[in-house]
């Protein structure tokens, strides 16, 4: 194994340099020149046409087809398992220390792909470029990451000091791995849940959200030209309801990786639950789920600062991001002034196509997505006083994209739906509070518990924060989205999800099983020649 720096995280791309716009408008241009193609499901290097299939297409612009997936069933779900489970015994016996090669040079691929990586991301989930080009630098993080993790975790420690007895406690890999990801960090997310369970010593199962199975079929790619044995690693792009359901229940399958809504969420946890004939493992089910995150603004808050934080968290990625803000919860004696500014800057925000430099504010991913935040625009209506309604140029229709623009909600009940129930969109309700003490009341008053911040110049307020304002990751005086893997491990709890935090000290620890040997080391006399 080579030496090793210390995890450092990947910088961002600097688009305000000439040349990387040409590098993005050019890969956007290649990955455009691919449009159409077929990416077929891969299970250990076997590629396969099933006869179904799956369209990907431009949220910003429809009539654009990124590529058809084929779409897995259950009989190839039952054949990936199979493998998986047969490739177990030699994956585990993988030194720990070559694992975490193939992930290096994972990450080296991404990083020489990184404009490549981002344009797909641009046209298949409709992020823009900054966004898209984060999503990317977050990818070799969990890679360059949990490489080391892995290093650091796989030394046997000696417990205990009795004399005449060594104890020694180490990890081993569970078994088989399905890994469900999202779309809304097509790259990201689904490069730091497969690459955890496969440095850990799992065989992976990997079933892409879809809206996003080509970048699934790229990941898929990338894992192939690491080195990693092809057995140990499957693509199943697929139906949730089909395919995911069906390998949830699969008694052969060891550890559950999940990130996706609530609902989802605890549908797996529930069946992961019920042992069926032929399970010989208890499933273990990690599951990043959504949130309903709260921003508060302090009385002697910068507005300044509050009023950008608040506009990156709120509508950053149109505010499909589970760490997203949507509620500000503002005190009295700001409000006013608050969201008046508040109000102000969203309108300047520019909503268009993703792939245009320019844009702020993109499309929603699909024609469900957008049904849905529609139909909260018409709740808040009646639950608040609209401030700003659906904000974007008219002519973004002609497109046939899946365009919301910025709402801002004001006067929202705390206990309404709008104010409880996670939007995954440019939605943000705003909810006045008489005192700091009623604005922590209502920012923990929902049933998640992802992300929150506070704008704050207050060391009284802000202490309190630390310990009352209980979410997984309380941002102070700062936005609340873009955490880092190390700098700022991520997840939550209550019905945000159950597992250790991604990108953090515990993580890997979910995908093993801990082991105890005790050897008493005084044995009298000398052991036979051999
Ligand atoms: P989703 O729950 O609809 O889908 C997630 C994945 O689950 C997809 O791959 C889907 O095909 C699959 N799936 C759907 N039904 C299934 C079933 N019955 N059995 C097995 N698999 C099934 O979520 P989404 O729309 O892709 O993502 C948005 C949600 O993800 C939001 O709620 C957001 O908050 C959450 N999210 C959470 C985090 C986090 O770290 N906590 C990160 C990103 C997204």
């Amino acid at each position: 194994m080579r030496e090793l720096k210390p995890f450092q995280n990947e910088p961002m791309t600097d688009f305000s340099k000439p040349l990387n716009q040409n590098l993005m408008r050019e890969a956007i241009d290649v990955v455009r020149s691919r449009f159409g193609r077929e990416y077929l499901v891969d299970i250990g290097g076997r590629k396969i046409a099933t006869g179904r299939w799956i369209d990907s297409l431009n949220p910003s612009l429809p009539s654009e087809k990124i590529g058809r997936v084929a779409v897995a069933g259950t009989g190839e779900a039952q054949q990936a398992v199979a493998a998986a489970s047969r490739a177990f015994e030699s994956w585990r016996e993988v030194p720990p220390s070559e694992r975490a090669e193939f992930l290096l040079r994972a990450a080296e691929m991404v990083r020489k792909r990184r404009f490549e990586l981002a344009a797909l991301i641009v046209l298949e989930a409709g992020k823009q470029w900054r966004e898209a080009d984060a999503d990317v630098a977050e990818a070799i993080d969990f890679l360059e990451y949990y490489a080391r993790e892995m290093l650091r975790l796989a030394e046997p420690r000696r417990m205990g000091n009795a004399p005449g007895e060594v104890n020694l406690y180490f990890y081993e890999p569970r078994g088989v791995a399905v890994v469900i990801s999202p779309w809304n960090f097509p790259l990201a997310i689904a490069a730091g849940m497969t690459s955890a369970a496969l440095v850990t010593g799992n065989t992976v199962v990997f079933k892409p959200a879809e809206q996003t199975s080509v970048m699934g079929a790229y990941l898929t790619e990338i894992y192939r030209e690491s080195g990693i044995p092809k057995e140990a690693f499957h693509y199943l792009p697929g139906i949730g309801e089909e395919v995911g359901a069906y390998l949830v229940e699969h008694p052969s399958v060891d550890v559950i990786v999940f990130t996706g809504s609530k609902e989802v969420g605890l549908q797996i946890i529930e069946k992961a639950a019920m042992t069926r004939p032929g399970q010989k493992n208890i499933k273990r089910v990690v599951a990043e789920m959504g949130g309903k995150n709260a921003i508060i603004v302090d009385s002697d808050a910068d507005l300044d600062e509050a009023v950008l934080g608040t506009v990156r968290s709120a509508f950053g990625y149109q505010g499909q991001k589970c760490s997203a803000c949507s509620r500000a919860i503002v005190l009295e004696d700001c409000y006013n002034i608050f969201v008046e500014r508040l109000v102000e800057a969203v309108k300047s925000l520019t909503v268009g196509p993703a792939d245009d430099p320019k844009t702020v504010v993109g499309p929603l991913i699909d024609e469900s997505a957008l049904r849905k935040v529609r139909s909260y625009i018409g709740l808040a209506e009646q639950e608040g006083t609209v401030l700003l309604k659906d904000h974007r140029p008219a002519e973004l229709e002609k497109s046939g994209g899946y365009y919301a623009g910025p709402t801002i909600v004001a006067e929202v009940k705390p206990d309404s739906r709008l104010a409880q129930e996670e939007i995954f969109g440019p939605v943000l309700s705003v909810i006045q509070a008489k005192n700091f003490a009623e604005a922590l009341e209502i920012a923990v008053s929902t049933e998640y518990a992802l992300t929150g911040g506070l704008f704050s110049r207050s060391p009284a307020h802000i202490e309190e924060a630390q310990k009352r304002f209980r979410v997984g990751n309380l941002y102070i005086n700062r936005p609340i989205t873009g955490a880092l893997v190390e700098r700022q491990p991520f997840g939550g709890f209550k019905m945000s999800g159950v597992g250790s935090k991604a990108g953090g000290p515990d993580y890997l620890l979910q995908f093993m099983e801990p082991r105890t040997v005790t050897e008493n080391t005084m044995r009298r006399g000398f052991a036979p020649q051999a």
